[in-house]
């Protein structure tokens, strides 16, 4: 089953220029975890804004979890996003008045799943990301790995077909990107389909069972791990 498939999308931001992606066309399959690279500028946002729906193409077809979502409207893409795609993004911040605990349950609540239910949930996921001492904290106490974990468990609470995340290591010092690193690696295992986007070589490695390859928003390269997929 594919959870992400992209028919011929090209994004273009001037109508007579050349795509900043594209034209590309590009399944990932359950249970895939995919990295994509490339130089600063090669579309790597681009990509993962298109399959998030918070862009849209300029041609070609968007399906995630086997919805087409280039051409829902704000609303249904708003509440098709909150149910299927968790998204780990750093501009996403988190709600420096909301303590830990509720920043990771609000989107359960927002798409009506129970208190208790979505109070489990965010217990199940703090203590498997390692933050359930800071359940009762606010956000602006933790350090940067710490508020990294948040935002990846508030990201999985509805328990999504996709995962997204946006140099989810970016911002860390080494030891915490360690620790985003193995936590992707988990993930993977566990059977999360994700997609990363990253310019480090080493953390595709780590964590990617396929890695894709861009260049002025073409697709150069497009490998899988050994033994993996
Ligand atoms: P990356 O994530 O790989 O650094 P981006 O996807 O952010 O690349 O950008 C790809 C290209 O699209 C770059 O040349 C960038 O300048 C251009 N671009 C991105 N967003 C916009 C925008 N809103 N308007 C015009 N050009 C943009
Ligand atoms: P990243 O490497 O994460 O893409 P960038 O610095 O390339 O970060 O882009 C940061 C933001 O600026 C992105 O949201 C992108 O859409 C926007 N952006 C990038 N290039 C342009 C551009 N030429 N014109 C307008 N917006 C741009």
């Amino acid at each position: 089953r594919q959870v992400i498939e992209l028919e011929g999308v090209a994004k273009r931001y001037d109508s007579t220029g050349t795509p900043v992606l594209g034209p590309l066309t590009l399944s990932v399959g359950q249970g895939e975890a995919l990295a994509v690279t490339g130089p600063s500028g090669s579309g790597k946002s681009t990509l993962l804004n298109l399959v998030a729906g918070l862009d849209k193409p300029t041609e070609g077809a968007v399906f995630v979890a086997g919805r087409r979502i280039d051409r829902l409207g704000e609303h249904a893409l708003a509440t098709f996003r909150r149910r299927h795609i968790g998204i780990a993004f750093q501009f996403f911040n988190l709600l420096d008045d909301l303590t830990v605990a509720d920043n990771i349950r609000l989107p359960a609540q927002l798409t009506g799943v129970g208190r208790r239910k979505a109070a489990a949930r965010a217990e199940e996921l703090m203590e498997m990301l390692g933050i359930q001492r800071h359940a009762r904290a606010y956000p602006g106490r933790l350090s940067g790995g710490e508020r990294q974990r948040v935002g990846v468990a508030r990201a999985l609470v509805n328990w999504p077909a996709l995962l997204l995340a946006d140099e989810p290591t970016g911002a860390l010092d080494s030891a915490a990107g360690h620790d985003v690193r193995d936590l992707l690696t988990d993930l993977h295992r566990a059977g999360q389909t994700l997609v990363l986007v990253t310019h480090d070589p080493a953390l595709a490695e780590a964590c990617a069972s396929r890695t894709i390859h861009l260049v002025d928003g073409r697709l150069t390269r497009d490998t899988c791990a050994r033994g993996v997929r």
